[in-house]
């Protein structure tokens, strides 16, 4: 498969989305309540009733011009997701790190090329049957963990995403992702390998590509998540 040379690395994990990819974070309560921090209304249930109905380009205006959680202050501009709107391929990240905040794209960073080869080594490509997204659309100050309240708040539009994707597989990438979509604590050491669902779509959880750029020893690891997720997909 050509692992070695495709992941190999050219330069050490630096910047913004390094920081915001430990696999085994402190823990926190996953897809809490919206709670009071937000800057203009949060979560509540007309909301989310409001973003689950809409369209991709409402959904997309939508985000842009979202400021339901303090992440909107520091942004240059929301990220709302990228890829084939009929992928059956859903990668669900974190958050935006300072690229992906200046161009608006997901995973356009060192971490976003590790991502590319790591598609490229179940021979996917960015945009051709995949979709990628982030749990939160907005970067966290300092590429921070984000937190439960904008998890929350973010939510209503992964789960619009979701739905109107329907794909048939979706990798959880890092710790936030997988507990935002599996609504449990997860550690993803004890999760990689197992089959999980969200919503009866199959769902698998590997490190985050920022972590691997920290720590190359867990890139064989993440080579079998590829794999497993790839016999997954092909059992479907
Ligand atoms: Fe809105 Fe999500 Fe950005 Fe918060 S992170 S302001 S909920 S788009």
């Amino acid at each position: 498969m050509g692992l070695g040379p495709l992941w190999k690395l050219r330069r050490p994990a630096a910047g913004p989305e390094a920081a915001a990819a430990s696999p085994e974070p402190a823990a926190t309560p996953v897809v809490a309540q919206a709670s009071a921090a937000p800057v203009e209304d949060s979560g509540t249930a007309d909301r989310a009733g409001a973003i689950a109905a809409m369209d991709w380009p409402e959904l997309e205006e939508n985000i842009r011009a979202c400021r339901a959680c303090g992440l909107c202050r520091e942004r240059k501009q929301a990220v709302p997701g990228v890829g084939d709107r009929r992928a059956d391929w859903l990668f669900v990240g974190e958050g935006p790190g300072a690229e992906e905040d200046q161009r608006g794209e997901p995973f356009v960073g060192q971490a976003g090329k590790l991502l590319d080869a790591m598609l490229a080594a179940i021979e996917l490509k960015r945009g051709e049957n995949v979709y990628i997204a982030n749990t939160v659309k907005c970067r966290p100050p300092n590429n921070r963990t984000p937190e439960p309240e904008e998890t929350a708040a973010c939510w209503p539009f992964l789960e619009r995403q979701i739905d109107l994707l329907r794909p048939r597989l979706i990798v959880a990438l890092g710790r936030p992702a997988a507990q935002t979509l599996l609504q449990t604590e997860v550690k993803i050491g004890a999760a990689r390998g197992r089959l999980f669902a969200y919503r009866g779509t199959p769902v698998i959880v590997t490190y985050h590509p920022a972590y691997l750029l920290r720590n190359l020893t867990d890139k064989a690891k993440a080579w079998e998540d590829l794999l497993f997720a790839r016999r997954t997909m092909a059992d479907q």
